[in-house]
């Protein structure tokens, strides 16, 4: 998911637009922003994507100088209105909303216990649970009651939050998703952001990154920093610079793609291959494919190109044929293809159903051999901190040896990127990641494998 935040602008609602606009990448199941004004929040949630859900009209009954705003990240189940973000709540101190990124762990517990304890459920999400306790705990002010509900909380949390008066940023212990303070330049308000790349759009110039632990509290006397939580080891998730993050982004000092394309340098040292071009799956492997061909000499060519317009509403037709789902979304050329040897570079190979097609589509269109290289090392466990991976038994790297894998998708030789070499490429590895999809190294411990007892 993303999460924006917008403190001290006459349009903060359309600040908040332009900021999950830019953070679309991070969700397009569905969108809100929840506006404070004359101590009243009014708020808008719709399915879909963000230019499709909010127009002129929209914004125009948003008013007010604060506002946050969330673009939700498709999950498994509970795609319907009910689940769309902020959470918004009226209770025994004013109103609350909530932006939330990430997951927490422990939800499925804590919400079984407030529910004998009397409490009404209205959604499936992970998030409900944190207004809950919020509407139970003492403290003198929001910021305080926040803080002690999320003491009980334990999971990935990039929250932004906003009362009648306030804006507050927190970020969990470990700090597993990005957050990002920004200031507007016209009119030196402040900006909450998931990544960097909001703060361009909005006109905002990047302050800092909300450490982890901290919570942000902005109010019209100024801007307040707590060490909300107890300081743990940070573990920011790893996956954010090889997939999710946007390449423009720069999270926790690290340009995103730049990161990518050291990777990519990394592979082509790893991976070197007898080939005559370098081709990625668009987008996801471009700026490492970039990288590869950059240190290995060997011309970078766009043999696949995707169309962006791919919606939701897609109809498709009776007679389908092979790999369709993927030729609508991508392209083989021929012209570039035909008689080569290539090296195909994806970010990730998850399911391994889109690289197999992939494949098949790229040797459809006359390459004569395929070498596929992945930028993440094998992926043999699932996100339960919010990135939305698939059950173990559906990783193909935790069922399938490399070589089973190679056979699987097709391909004529398959390389992986190593966790060291990914630290090696990525840069400031004494930081603290989280990189437990790829070594089973999990800093929070997870109850059982499987993620049927999530809420999402
Ligand atoms: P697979 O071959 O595993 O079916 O698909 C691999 C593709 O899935 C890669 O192109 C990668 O970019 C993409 N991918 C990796 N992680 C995610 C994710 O969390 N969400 C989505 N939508 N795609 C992902
Ligand atoms: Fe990121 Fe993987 Fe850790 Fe999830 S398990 S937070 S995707 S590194
Ligand atoms: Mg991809």
């Amino acid at each position: 998911c993303g999460v924006i935040g917008v403190f001290g602008h006459p349009e903060a609602a359309n600040l908040a637009y332009l900021g999950l606009y830019a953070l679309q990448h991070r969700g397009q199941e569905s969108a809100g922003i929840i506006a404070a004004d004359d101590g009243k929040l009014r708020s808008h949630r719709g399915m879909g994507r963000v230019a499709d859900i909010f127009g002129s009209k929209e914004l125009s009954e948003l008013p007010g100088t604060q506002a946050i705003g969330h673009v939700r990240y498709s999950t498994a189940g509970g795609s319907v209105l009910q689940n769309t973000q902020p959470v918004f709540i009226n209770y025994r101190y004013g109103s609350f909303a909530v932006g939330h990124n990430g997951n927490l762990v422990n939800a499925l517990e804590l919400r079984h216990r407030l529910e004998q304890d009397g409490a009404i459920f209205h959604t499936d999400m992970d998030t409900e649970v944190i207004v809950h306790l919020l509407a139970r705990v003492p403290g003198k002010d929001a910021g305080e009651r926040l803080g002690a509900a999320l003491q009980q909380v334990s999971g990935a949390y990039s929250l932004v939050c906003l009362t009648e008066t306030r804006l507050i940023g927190v970020r969990d212990p470990m700090g597993f998703r990005p957050l990002v303070l920004g200031r507007l330049i016209d009119s030196g308000g402040f900006v909450l952001a998931s990544e960097t790349c909001a703060l361009d759009l909005m006109g905002a110039e990047f302050v800092r990154d909300v450490a982890p632990g901290e919570m942000i509290i902005i109010s019209a006397s100024g801007i307040e920093s707590r060490q909300a939580l107890p300081e743990t080891a940070r573990r920011m998730c790893i996956f954010e610079y090889l997939y999710f993050a946007r390449p423009d982004s720069v999270l926790d000092g690290i340009h995103v793609y730049s990161a990518r394309k050291r990777i990519g340098h990394v592979l082509a040292r790893l991976h070197p291959r007898d080939a005559d071009i370098v081709v990625p799956v668009p987008d996801s492997g471009v700026a490492a494919a970039m990288g590869y061909a950059e240190a290995s000499g060997i011309p970078f060519e766009l043999g696949l190109i995707r169309n962006h317009y791919v919606g939701r509403t897609f109809i498709q037709p009776a007679q389908r044929g092979r790999d369709f789902g993927v030729r609508v979304k991508l392209n083989a050329q021929p012209e570039i293809l035909k008689g080569k040897r290539v090296v195909l570079v994806d970010d990730s190979i998850v399911r391994g159903t889109t690289s197999a097609k992939i494949v098949h589509l790229v040797r459809a269109a006359g390459a004569r051999e395929i070498h596929f290289l992945s930028s993440s090392p094998p992926t043999t466990g699932p996100c339960y901190y919010g990135i939305d991976t698939p059950d173990r038994a559906q990783l193909i790297a935790a069922q399938h040896s490399i070589d089973e894998i190679c056979k699987m998708i097709g391909a004529d030789s398959l390389g992986y990127l190593t966790v060291d070499a990914l630290y090696e490429a990525v840069g400031k590895r004494e930081l603290g990641f989280c990189d437990a999809c790829f070594s089973g190294d999990y800093p929070i411990p997870v109850p059982t494998p499987g993620k049927g007892h999530q809420l999402h």
